[in-house]
């Protein structure tokens, strides 16, 4: 298998392999599974040097193009354990292609979405163990490019690592799916377009940080970021999406370059309107909402992202005003479609999408 794939193999001996932390330690992204995927390219060879190989440290050259100028970019996704024990992974296909367009974007060298799919089940596979087995556990899986020639000229770099690594986490909801309360800032802005919001960019997060220690501040988990030339329209919120169920409509921003194009959000577009919902991607402007919510029509506000899947708020905090949405309750769509797309991930469902990808 390894050799069609031209990816050598260097196994860790199963007495170095490290001990997996139990299911109530996992956390987010602090454990790190034995071993990981990598490739380099330059401009003579392309893509070389394929391997899966032990986790371990970069030796990087302190003038790393990567250090100074943010050429970098990354996906998200997860490997779930589900069906009689069976691995899948949800839409992989579709996060190396977004990632490819991020490449495009900053400049970077793509890679075949295909071939890499079929890299990361065999990765997958290898760590098998590794995929936990407690109630919303998950393996989340990090596939990352960057720009690594040692030169301060700004341009593009012209040597790139790309790499995956894995970890176990813990389920998101481990006190169940409580609604959150969510910081608008009519201040700082996350993106503009014709910019780089649409990238997963390591540069855009590295900007939210300020805005989100002041949300942490006033008691909010996540800011809500608005359009960056009225700061009227809503965008997104922390690195999710954003859905309001008003009336019979549930309505989320369209795709115009700057928020970032989530597959949960596809994924709960189609989802919804397979179930007749009335599904609307237009701009939508706060004023509208929290109107919405003073007349009794906002029924449902929640953000969308594979880490959480469906994450309902329940407060919204804007111009030093708390405005609590359905009572601070979990809503009836948000929690089915949490329930179904949770069903779907794990084989328990049809998935009339075809969305699965089942490792083993
Ligand atoms: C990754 C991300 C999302 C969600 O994308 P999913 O594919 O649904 O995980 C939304 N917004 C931002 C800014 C993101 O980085």
């Amino acid at each position: 298998m390894w050799e069609d794939l031209e990816v050598t193999v260097e196994k860790v001996p199963a007495d170095k392999r490290k001990e997996k932390p139990s299911a109530d330690k996992l956390g987010f992204g602090v454990h790190f599974t034995d071993h990981m995927f990598l490739m380099k390219w330059d401009r003579e060879r392309g893509w070389h040097d394929s391997k899966i190989c032990p986790y371990h440290d970069f030796t990087l050259n302190p003038a790393a193009m990567v250090f100074h100028y943010g050429q970098a970019i990354f996906e998200g996704l997860k490997a779930y354990r589900g069906k009689d024990n069976q691995l899948f992974l949800f839409r992989p296909k579709d996060n190396f292609e977004r990632m490819n367009n991020s490449a495009l974007r900053m400049c970077m060298p793509r890679f075949s979405a295909e071939k890499m799919v079929k890299i990361l089940k065999a990765l997958i596979y290898l760590e098998k163990d590794w995929v936990p087995a407690a109630e919303g556990a998950t393996l989340y899986i990090r596939p990352t490019m960057i720009a690594t020639e040692p030169t301060l000229g700004v341009k593009p770099s012209g040597v790139y690592y790309f790499y995956i690594i894995l970890c176990p986490v813990g389920a998101y909801y481990a006190e169940g799916c409580n609604p959150t309360k969510i910081y608008i800032s009519d201040e700082y802005v996350r993106a503009v377009k014709g910019g780089v919001g649409s990238v997963k960019t390591g540069g855009n997060y590295a900007a939210s940080l300020y805005m989100s220690e002041i949300a942490k501040k006033a008691g909010c988990t996540q800011v809500l970021w608005l359009d960056a030339c009225e700061h009227k329209y809503i965008e997104e919120v922390g690195t999710s999406n954003i859905f309001f169920k008003i009336g019979d409509q549930l309505i989320t921003p369209p795709l115009e370059g700057s928020i970032l194009g989530g597959l949960t959000r596809d994924s709960v577009l189609k989802l919804a309107a397979s179930w007749g919902v009335d599904v609307v991607e237009r701009q939508i402007a706060i004023d509208e909402v929290l109107a919405a919510n003073e007349s009794g029509q906002l029924q449902e506000v929640f953000g969308t992202g594979t880490a959480a899947v469906i994450s309902p708020v329940g407060e919204l905090l804007y111009k030093d005003r708390t405005h609590v949405i359905n009572n601070c309750q979990t809503g009836p769509l948000s929690t089915r479609l949490l329930t179904e797309l949770q069903a779907i991930q794990k084989g328990y469902q049809d998935d009339p999408f075809r969305w699965l990808v089942r490792v083993a």
